[in-house]
C-alpha cells in the first residue's frame, strides 16, 4: 500500500504529476479546495456579503465548482442555475434529478431552466433554423452565449451579487493561448479576474474559481467521490476544428511530457497581467437596443439579440420571459 505523502496514514489515490506527490482522497480533495480558497482570496472574488449564482451542468467542473464554494463560503451564500439546451441525444432533462440530489444534499437551492425559455426555442432547434438560413456560427456560439445570458439574468432576478462560473485551469490555459495568437489583449485581460468592466451595479461580475485547477483533477474527483457526471457527450463538440481545440490538444501535449507547465504559464500570466489589469481603462460599454443587456461599443443589437435575429427569432422571448418573473419562482 502506498502512503499519502501529505497526511502520511491514509493510503493513497491519485498522483499528483504537477506537485509530484501521491495523495489521499482527503489530501486530494483538501489541496484542490485549498487552491480555489487561495484564489478566491487572491483576487478577492467573493466578499463577506456576496451571494453568489453559480452554473450548475452536471458536468464535473459545476460539482467541484459547487462542493468548493459550499466548503468556503457556506451553502446559504450559494444557490444553482441549471440550464436545459434543449439537443435531443443528450437530453439533460434526465440528469436534473441527479442534480437536484447532489446540491440538495449540499443544502443548495437548484433552479432549473432551459434555452427554450428564453429564446423560444431548444438550441437545436435554434442551430437548425440557423444552418437554413445560411449562416455558419458553430452551435457552441448560440449555447455559451444564451447560458451566459441566462445566468445573467437570473442573478439579478434573485439578487445574485457573482456569478461563478466552472472554467478550470485548461479552459483559462486554452483561453490565454487563444487570445494570444489572435493578439486579442483585450480579450486576455477581459478574462482575468483583475479587470473590472466599468459597468453598472445592475450587471453582475463572473468569477472563475477554478481557473487554477486542472481539468484531470475535476474528473478524478468525480470519479473517486462517485458523483453522477452527465455521460453524454454533446454531438456538436468538435463538430468544427476551431483554433482553440487545436490549442487544447498542443497543451495537452505539453503538459504530458512537462508536469506542471499549464500551472505556472497562468501564474506568469498573472503576474503580468497585474499592473496592466488594474490599470486598464474600463470599456465603454453601449447597451442592447432590444434586451437592455450591455454592447459592445457602437453596438445596436447585444450578439445574443443579433444571433438570435439573424437566425429568424425577432422576438427575444428571454427578456418577455425574465420581465414576467417580476417575483422569482420558488427554488426546488
Ligand atoms: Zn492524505
Ligand atoms: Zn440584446
Amino acid at each position: 500500500m502506498v502512503l499519502c505523502d501529505a497526511c502520511g496514514a491514509r493510503r493513497a489515490v491519485v498522483l499528483q504529476r504537477h506537485s509530484g506527490r501521491r495523495l489521499c482522497l482527503e489530501c486530494f480533495r483538501a489541496d484542490i479546495v485549498g487552491r480555489v480558497r487561495s484564489e478566491i482570496g487572491r483576487w478577492g472574488m467573493i466578499g463577506p456579503g456576496d451571494r453568489v449564482l453559480l452554473g450548475l451542468s452536471g458536468g464535473k467542473d459545476s460539482y467541484v465548482l459547487l462542493d468548493s464554494l459550499v466548503e468556503i463560503v457556506g451553502a446559504s451564500r450559494v444557490f444553482a442555475v441549471s440550464i436545459v439546451e434543449g439537443i435531443p441525444g443528450y437530453n439533460r432533462e434526465g440528469d436534473i434529478a441527479a442534480i437536484r440530489r447532489f446540491a440538495r444534499d449540499r443544502g443548495v437551492d437548484v433552479i432549473v431552466t432551459s434555452i427554450r425559455e428564453y429564446a423560444g426555442a431548444g438550441l437545436s432547434e435554434v442551430y437548425a433554423r440557423a444552418r437554413r438560413r445560411g449562416l455558419s456560427h458553430a452551435a457552441c456560439t448560440y449555447c455559451g452565449i444564451s447560458r451566459r445570458r441566462i445566468l445573467a439574468l437570473y442573478a439579478r432576478l434573485y439578487g445574485a451579487t457573482k456569478v461563478a462560473t466552472a472554467h478550470n485551469l485548461d479552459d483559462e490555459a486554452q483561453t490565454a493561448i487563444v487570445n494570444f495568437l489572435r493578439g486579442d489583449w483585450v480579450g486576455m485581460l477581459k478574462t482575468h479576474p483583475l479587470y473590472r468592466s466599468g459597468l453598472g451595479g445592475e450587471f453582475v461580475p463572473r468569477i472563475k474559481p477554478l481557473r487554477k485547477v486542472y481539468e484531470w483533477e475535476t474528473a478524478s474527483y468525480v470519479l473517486l467521490h462517485r458523483l453522477p457526471v452527465q455521460e453524454a457527450e454533446c454531438p456538436f463538440i468538435n463538430m468544427n476544428p476551431t483554433l482553440r481545440a487545436r490549442v487544447r490538444t498542443a497543451l495537452r501535449m505539453l503538459e504530458e511530457r512537462e508536469p506542471g507547465v499549464l500551472l505556472r504559464m497562468m501564474e506568469t500570466l498573472d503576474a503580468a497581467l497585474k499592473d496592466l489589469a488594474s490599470r486598464a481603462r474600463p470599456l465603454r460599454l453601449g447597451r442592447c437596443m432590444r434586451c437592455g443587456e450591455p454592447t459592445s461599443p457602437r453596438r445596436s443589437l447585444c450578439k445574443l439579440c443579433e444571433l438570435l435575429e439573424e437566425a429568424g427569432f425577432a422576438v427575444p422571448i428571454y427578456q418577455l420571459a425574465a420581465a414576467n418573473r417580476l417575483s422569482p419562482p420558488a427554488a426546488h
